[in-house]
């Protein structure tokens, strides 16, 4: 992947104090000793005197290379500038009634991470848990059984430094692992795995599982959405986004606030970023174009194909083909994000250099829709 340089310095003033930090917890994931976290933000113990850091060459928002990356990832880019690379779109849920039942959609996340167990084909996973002490914060978190992972399923609104459980199970010595992440984080692990300067191990991530996503809600602000309709989060057994409507499970009765109510509760880091479908996943999983229960699943990388074609053999997963209808709401979705973003990212970064990313300008066509 092209490099640029810097360090911890540069990454306040570009990405920090530019409201573009994601927190997704790459920059301190293997930086312990220098960088903790205030406000979801990066801050540092101590001074830094490192001219290039790992905090800067790992972080999505410093500079990506999208091709770099499909190169290095499937083998080729992609013909599709809205989805992205991929082999083959499905919907699919997981066939375990008990992940049915505590799954946000039809579980196929949680199912194939317990397949993945299971098997023995990885000894962790790094996956967002809900705070037992803070309604609906979700926190890194290691899971290493089907029990963790269902402890850890359903969709948190919120943002997650994913990418600190990914540091924590490599600094603990597990072998082979999987990432379950939004788009952010899916960004963040293909720069660690990729990177020329820093060797932190990255290779032991052998799957990585990608979520759709449109943006995610400043927690504090949230709070105040959910106050607008009289709810405490404490009492909120589910959130869900589903046809324009974020969706609030309370008592077993469903609230609604439309979508476009939520925008001024989004977090800034989200307006600049043009990746619905977790375009750089082996796999990426989502609910628009599926029916209700069941996943929309873009299979990616031939390491993603072997996956889910060996959870449907041992019986973790059905899979069928998605409709044409079906991958067009999800080419919709993923079109409204780019469009809208992409208008963010060159009011902010003018046109020559679109902000992080280092586009070959033969390939920049691939990027950008009419
Ligand atoms: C913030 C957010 C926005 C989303 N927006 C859309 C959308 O617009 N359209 C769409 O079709 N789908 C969206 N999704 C994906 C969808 O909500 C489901 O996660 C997806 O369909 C997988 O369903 P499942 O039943 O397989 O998940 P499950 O089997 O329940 O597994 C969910 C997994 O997601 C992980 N997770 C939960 N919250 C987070 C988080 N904040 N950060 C990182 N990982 C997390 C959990 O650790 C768990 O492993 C979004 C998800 C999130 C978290």
């Amino acid at each position: 992947m092209v490099e640029e340089k810097g360090n911890i310095t540069d990454l306040e003033s570009k990405v920090v104090y530019a409201d573009l930090c994601c927190y997704c917890g790459a920059c301190g994931a293997f930086c312990r000793e220098y960088i903790t976290y205030e406000d979801e933000k990066p801050t540092t113990k101590e001074k830094c005197y490192e001219y290039h850091g790992a905090c800067y060459d790992f972080c999505p928002r410093t500079f990506f290379a999208p091709f770099d990356v499909e190169r290095a990832v499937f083998g080729e880019v992609r013909k599709d500038n809205v989805l992205g690379y991929y082999k083959e779109i499905l919907t699919a849920r997981a066939k375990d009634p008990e992940i049915q039942k505590r799954a946000q959609d039809g579980g196929v996340v949680t199912a194939l991470l317990s397949y993945l167990l299971e098997s023995g084909k990885i000894d962790a996973a790094a996956v967002a848990k809900t705070a037992e002490s803070d309604a609906w914060k979700p926190e890194p978190f290691v899971a290493t059984s089907k029990d963790d992972v269902l402890a850890a399923a359903g969709s948190k609104y919120t943002q997650c430094p994913v990418l600190l459980g990914v540091g924590d199970a490599i600094l603990d010595g597990k072998k082979s692992l999987a990432l379950v992440g939004l788009p952010c984080h899916v960004q963040a692990m293909r720069k660690i795995q990729l990177s020329e300067s820093f060797d932190v191990g990255a290779d032991k991530v052998t799957a990585v599982i990608g979520l759709f996503c449109m943006e995610t809600f400043d927690m504090e602000a949230l709070k105040q959405k959910l106050a607008e309709i009289d709810v405490k989060i404490e009492d909120v057994e589910k959130f869900n986004i589903k046809k324009g409507k974020f969706l609030i499970t309370v008592k077993g009765e469903e609230k609604s606030i439309p979508i476009k109510d939520m925008k001024g509760a989004m977090r800034p880091a989200c307006r600049v970023c043009y990746d619905f479908a977790a375009e750089f996943a082996d796999v990426s999983v989502g609910s628009v174009g599926s029916e209700l229960g069941w996943n929309t699943v873009i299979v990616r990388s031939e390491r993603g194909a072997e996956l889910v074609k060996e959870a449907v053999e041992k019986g973790y997963l059905e899979t069928q083909p998605l409709s044409e209808e079906g991958i067009n709401a999800v080419k919709t979705l993923a079109t409204r994000k780019k469009k809208e973003n992409m208008k963010n990212i060159e009011a902010q970064a003018g046109k020559l250099k679109l902000l992080n990313m280092l586009v070959e300008p033969e390939l920049l066509s691939l990027l950008l829709l009419e």
